[in-house]
């Protein structure tokens, strides 16, 4: 299949929008990739070796959102295949720098906090994320959690009286065949403990046409549910995009944005602010910018936690709060997610406290000690 002629005709296609041909015809393997140029005749046998460990996989909603057709697109760049995820390693890297396996406590279950669990409930993914910090997974054999593993999962959230939110993630939980993941809806819903399900997709982003009404008024019966998904770029916000937000919060679900810092994608003060302004209008809440884990194959995205701190506190005051996300590290070895700033306030001196304003002027505030 070749590019962006192809990408108009599509458009003009209702097929293009039926998210089960989208998933039939997902653009894979090396074939695909030799298509768009980006393997000379010399590197063939290590893309061969790329692709055994870390496949590829994309929706063609997802690649026609490319604007350029090489790793310079921030579309491309975080689906198509890069030698540097082999290749280029940087110190610390791990294959499971958040001890997710050390955390488990059945099979799939991972309780680090004390009032919320995450499951993990397929390894497969409508498209692959070359940032993704699961890429551990991507070696196994594709796997959706048993109904067996679901009722020991019951078992323990019934019995530890403190979970009172429930995490669904993958892989990708909306892309299990709709009426099982019913079927675990329902079990976890049944628990008395939960209060909330939380569901972490990425599917609003790279397959929106899978949001139907259908699929809407399913999750309604489950409710309170969260959708927690996964926009990088203003690229992803499309007409489709909007249309499986417009469904999802039409039926009663809150819906909350990861964003993860990439390289050459989203290191960049206007297209931040960009993202979240328009996440924000599509009822988007944006929860957490993400410093890029250390997880191998994916060293290449990684940004400098100052970058980071220096982006997020450039977006206060600039935009509304209610568009400006936690900026956060998942420390390793499981220690749990650390807030980085931004920092207004930079003394406390008895009674004055002297604070940056977000115009970078400095501030005496009097009164700092309180009654
Ligand atoms: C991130 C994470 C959560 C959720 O944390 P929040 O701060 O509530 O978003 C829960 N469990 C695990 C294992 C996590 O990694
Ligand atoms: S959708 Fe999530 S789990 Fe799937 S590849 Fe992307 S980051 Fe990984």
């Amino acid at each position: 299949m070749n590019t962006l002629g192809i990408k108009k005709q599509f458009y003009k296609n209702v097929i293009f929008l039926d998210w089960k041909w989208q998933i039939k015809n997902r653009l894979k393997g090396i074939s695909f990739l030799s298509s768009l140029g980006i393997i000379p005749e010399k590197q063939v046998e290590k893309f061969r070796t790329l692709l055994s460990s870390y496949h590829f996989a994309t929706t063609p909603y997802y690649f026609s959102l490319c604007h350029e057709m090489d790793y310079s697109d921030p579309i491309f760049r975080q689906i198509i295949p890069s030698l540097e995820e082999i290749e280029f390693r940087l110190p610390g890297s791990q294959l499971d720098p958040l001890a997710e396996k050390v955390y488990s406590v059945t099979p799939h279950l991972i309780h680090r906090y004390p009032d919320r669990v995450l499951i993990i409930t397929t390894s497969l993914c409508a498209s692959y994320c070359r940032h993704c910090n699961r890429k551990r997974f991507w070696s196994t054999k594709p796997w959706v959690i048993n109904k067996k593993e679901i009722e020991q999962i019951v078992f323990y959230i019934k019995r530890n009286k403190n979970i009172r939110e429930v995490i669904l993630s993958g892989g990708d939980p909306l892309f299990i065949n709709q009426n099982y993941l019913e079927y675990i809806l329902k079990k976890i819903r049944q628990l008395q403990n939960v209060d909330v399900i939380r569901i972490g997709t990425r599917i609003p982003v790279v397959l929106p046409m899978r949001i139907t009404s259908s699929l809407g008024k399913m999750l309604r019966k489950y409710r309170p549910i969260w959708i927690n998904t996964h926009f990088n770029h203003p690229y992803e916000i499309t007409k489709e995009a909007k249309k499986a937000a417009d469904i999802l919060s039409l039926n009663g679900i809150a819906m909350a944005n990861q964003t993860v810092l990439l390289k050459g994608v989203n290191d960049d003060l206007d297209i931040l602010s960009e993202l979240f302004t328009r996440l924000e209008a599509m009822l988007i809440k944006p929860y957490y910018l993400f410093h890029c884990d250390c997880v191998q194959g994916t060293d290449h995205f990684r940004t400098s936690i100052k970058k980071g701190q220096e982006l997020i506190s450039k977006l206060e005051g600039r935009i509304g709060g209610l568009c400006i996300p936690k900026f956060v590290v998942d420390l390793p070895n499981g220690a749990g997610k650390a807030p980085c700033g931004p920092n207004f306030l930079e003394k406390i001196d008895g009674d004055m406290a002297v604070f940056k304003t977000w115009e970078g002027k400095k501030f005496i505030y009097k009164g700092a000690s309180g009654a």
